[in-house]
């Protein structure tokens, strides 16, 4: 049976999620390619909720999925909220439209009502396997007379309503992703499209909202792709349009196994509350089982100018935790000084803020020299106390380096402000004299001493390369200014052996 696609229509694509719990980092990638494919043809990303089946807590789990649309910027042209053409754009509004094409495919003999009961479709399904044939529907219930049928729901026989597949036929289609794709209708065999409850098959509303809502385009996860066959049926059979569709390989954790929350998969709304910042998550998803030429970090506008489908893999797209931070880090690299300073803000942590600790008037001068150091609004607390906190806490090699220099270190270095020491630089040549230390054993003490951290790194060969790793010794000075600078030296000066 050829395809019938309609490319020809201006594209829209769509996200479906069934609100059933939290959006996870595999949902929220689906619904980031279909919102840069819309966006790069100046199409239509649409957003419908598919809340038909039986689960409690739907109504929070929508509005937690729209928050976190919102948070990455996907802004859906339809759907909840603002409403659009096609609405009700919630599946369990819409069950009076599901009627009509049920009553349209029984009317014209192309859905039929099954009495089969759970157990007895299991032991077909047992039977057909141990057999080596493909587990599909016999068709016992596929010849009712229409008095049987009357007959057995006057009885109050509860019935299924089984979609009637023409036999020794073939569907095929054109996978976006997967190139090439035939299903034989004899392993299909007649499916179930309404349950014994009244309740229509997810595929059922699922192909026809895409549908009658104009999607052209469907991209989604790939265990979906046996759905796709029965779901074309469905649409051929009511004289529907087809969408095209890709189906896109899974997330998997590190471990190859289904993204889950062992393998350290989170849900946005963690991403979010964890501190990362939107277009980190874009940038991260975006690459995830899909490549761009440009390493470079990108706005939306340009993840969707670039994007490609045909750059997306077939093969498994593996979680790395690492790479999502290396974006993060990416991310504040493109954020200004005042838009970091509100996001450090943003939370409480130990029930304080970053702003409690930072004096007036440094906000600004705060954030520059430390956002290379961090990743996390938590870094930035970190910062604000090892900072501007009363009194230090040292961490250990801190309060080692301050030891090892002395109490006499301190004291000269306190010494050296009554002296002309404008600048950062003439006071460390005046120390350098005073002390007769340089490079590390003069900067590592006083570093401890005003930050209350080293930071030392040590090579794989037991070098240590780097121990400046923290922000410019200079920059903190100039952060702390003079007075903030001599309490901290003469802390340093009491607190050594
Ligand atoms: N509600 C389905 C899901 O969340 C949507 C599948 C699709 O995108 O077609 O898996």
């Amino acid at each position: 049976m050829a395809p019938c696609t309609m490319t020809s229509r201006p594209i829209k694509t769509r996200f479906a999620p069934s609100p059933t719990g939290l959006l996870h980092l595999g949902n929220i990638r689906t619904a980031l390619f279909n919102f840069l494919l819309a966006r790069q043809a100046q199409g239509l990303f649409l957003l419908r909720l598919e809340d038909t089946d039986a689960m409690r807590g739907h109504e929070k789990y929508a509005r937690a999925m729209e928050l976190d649309l919102r948070w990455l910027g996907l802004d859906w042209d339809e759907g909840p909220e603002i409403g659009g053409r096609h609405g009700p754009y919630a599946q369990s509004e819409r069950g009076p439209l599901y009627k009509e094409y049920f009553s349209s495919l029984e009317s014209r003999g192309l859905a039929y009502p099954c009495f089969c009961s759970e157990h007895e479709l299991a032991i077909s399904r047992k039977t057909a396997l141990a057999a080596g044939r493909p587990p599909r529907y016999t068709g016992k219930c596929r010849a009712l007379s229409a008095p049987d049928v009357q007959a057995r729901f006057a009885r109050g026989e509860p019935a299924t309503l089984r979609f009637r597949v023409d036999e020794g036929k073939t569907i095929e289609f054109e996978d976006k992703v997967r190139g090439p794709q035939i299903f034989r209708t004899d392993d299909i065999g007649d499916y179930v499209i309404r349950r014994s409850d009244g309740t229509p098959a997810f595929f059922f509303c699922n192909a026809i909202d895409d549908a009658i809502m104009g999607v052209t385009l469907v991209v989604r996860g790939e265990d979906h792709l046996t759905n796709t066959p029965r779901q074309i049926m469905l649409l051929q059979a009511l004289g529907l349009p087809l969408p095209e569709y890709a189906h896109i390989a899974l997330v998997v954790g590190a471990d190859g196994a289904p993204l889950s929350k062992r393998t350290g998969s989170k849900s946005v709304q963690e991403l979010r509350e964890g501190g990362f910042l939107p277009l980190a998550v874009s940038n991260y998803l975006a690459r995830l089982g899909h490549t761009y030429d440009a390493s470079a970090f990108m706005d939306l506008e340009t993840l969707a100018e670039n994007f490609n489908l045909s750059r997306l893999g077939r093969a498994p797209a593996r979680y790395d935790e690492s790479q999502l931070v290396y974006w993060q880090k990416e991310a504040i690299k493109h954020t200004s000084n005042e838009e970091l300073w509100v996001w450090m803000n943003s939370k409480a942590i130990l029930s304080s803020y970053v702003s409690s600790f930072v004096p007036k008037g440094k906000e600004l001068l705060f954030v520059k020299v430390i956002r290379d150091n961090i990743t996390t609004p938590e870094d930035a607390f970190i910062w604000a106390g090892n900072l501007f906190a009363e009194s230090h806490k040292y961490d250990r090699d801190a309060k080692s380096a301050i030891d090892k220099a002395g109490s006499d270190f301190f004291k000269k270095a306190l010494e050296c402000f009554n002296n002309d020491t404008a600048t950062f630089h003439s006071y460390v040549k005046m120390l350098e004299i005073v002390t007769n230390k340089k490079g590390k054993s003069l900067y590592m003490p006083l570093r401890a001493a005003l930050s209350g951290e080293v930071n030392e790194l040590i090579s794989q060969s037991g070098r240590v390369y780097e121990w400046n790793h923290g922000p410019q010794l200079e920059a903190i000075w100039e952060l702390l200014g003079v007075d903030l600078i001599k309490r901290r030296l003469s802390e340093a000066k009491t607190t050594t052996k």
